[in-house]
């Protein structure tokens, strides 16, 4: 295998610290889902789920059939998949047969699932989604009674594993609002479940914000995405936990994932020349530039242009002109050290700094997850102690 152009270092104990820091937060008998769509929040599947196993999570939380099969590939036969969201029609003797967890949001799917079930000769393991207010996807309040009925009439092919909904902003405090009529919207649901005396195995409805946020809402499961990876939510969550800890500061979560690359070339630069495309950077003075085998088709953001920096001999090297498809340029002519082949960390530690993926999100208004998310699958993981 010829090498690519960068590499992301994932670490096992600081995804150990997450989960701790995670499960102090819920009891006990609260299972903790990861969710893992999106590629594991771009930290790769093939490496993560291994790792989170080793960590004592089995139960893995994806976004479509197809995230469930790349899960399927590489988790332990013990670990449990569920999907919240796409499935097409033609898949469910598939997921049914891998004994798939899957959301049922649609009335019109349930005559399919159980045909699916009886084809395939073993039970659908179900989570209702119900509609409480983000209006996204969700069973509504009017056709909830007759799912009820339709399922404890065909139970021999239902598994009723979950009741689900999803806060649609636990990480804002200004949404309080919203997400606390959204919990009561959620008890009705409930109660019809008891009144018909079909009551589901789980119930989950937090997120990571709302696992930080709102104890009341984790019951039998929390669906915990960014915080596994080390990330806060939100502003708002942090400072509600360090104000309800009366801590002035917490490093009970860690970033998992480091970005490094090589410098590929250094060249001098004479003043008043242009760097790179156009005319978005002219050197006011003599200048040493190092160039870097990576551009914005490998996950790194063309916003950084003229704005964000990598780390080189642990030096700050601020980024000149423009990123491009598949290089960009950065000053190190204050690094004198500076050669070709050295280790460039693009997101991470490298002696005295740091590059946080908030830092570097902040100048491009990407989340963090929405970064880490468009890594390509491409770049090469490796698991660090
Ligand atoms: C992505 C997602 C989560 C996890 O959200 P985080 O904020 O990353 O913890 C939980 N539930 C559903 C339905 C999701 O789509």
């Amino acid at each position: 295998m010829v090498r690519h152009s960068s590499r992301i270092e994932l670490s096992q104990s600081a995804l150990k610290t997450n989960f701790n820091f995670i499960r102090k937060k819920v009891n006990d008998d609260t299972r903790l889902s990861a969710v893992v769509k999106a590629n594991a929040y771009g930290h790769g599947i093939d490496q993560y789920i291994p790792m989170a196993e080793k960590c004592g999570v089995n139960h893995f939380s994806v976004a479509s059939a197809h995230e469930a099969e790349e899960v399927l590939n590489v988790c332990s036969p013990s670990s449990s998949i569920m999907i919240m969201g796409i499935m097409y029609d033609e898949d469910l003797p598939w997921a049914i047969e891998n004994e798939i967890e899957f959301y049922v949001f649609d009335t019109t799917r349930l005559e399919k699932i159980l045909n699916a079930a009886k084809e395939v000769g073993k039970k659908a393991k179900i989570h209702l989604e119900v509609e409480t207010g983000a209006n996204r996807t969700g069973l509504i309040e009017a056709s909830f009674k007759k799912t009820l009925t339709f399922i404890k009439k065909n139970k021999e092919h239902f598994s009723f594993e979950g009741l689900c909904t999803h806060f649609g902003g636990a990480e804002s405090l200004s949404n309080e609002f919203k997400v606390s009529k959204q919990f009561k919207r959620f008890q009705w649901y409930y109660k019809q479940c008891k009144t018909k005396n079909l009551l589901p195995k789980f119930r989950h409805l937090a997120s990571s914000a709302a696992t930080f946020m709102y104890p009341e809402s984790h019951y039998e499961m929390v669906r915990v995405g960014v915080a596994q990876y080390g990330f806060w939510p939100s502003p708002d969550i942090y400072y509600h936990h360090l104000s309800k800890e009366e801590k002035q500061y917490e490093n009970g979560l860690k970033r998992v994932f480091t970005w490094k690359t090589d410098v590929m070339d250094i060249r001098t630069v004479k003043e008043g020349e242009f760097i790179g495309y156009g005319t978005a950077y002219q050197a006011t003075h003599e200048m040493r530039v190092a160039v870097l085998p990576l551009g914005y088709s490998n996950g790194y953001p063309r916003a950084q242009s003229n704005r964000g920096h990598v780390l080189i001999r642990g030096k700050k090297a601020p980024i000149v002109g423009l990123i491009n498809m598949n290089l960009f340029m950065v000053d190190v002519t204050h690094i004198s050290n500076a050669e070709i082949g050295d280790e460039v960390v693009l997101i991470g530690r490298q002696k005295n700094n740091v590059i946080n993926v908030a830092s570097f999100t902040n100048s491009t208004f990407l989340l963090n997850q929405e970064m880490m998310s468009r890594l390509p699958s491409a770049i090469p993981r490796r698991i660090k102690r």
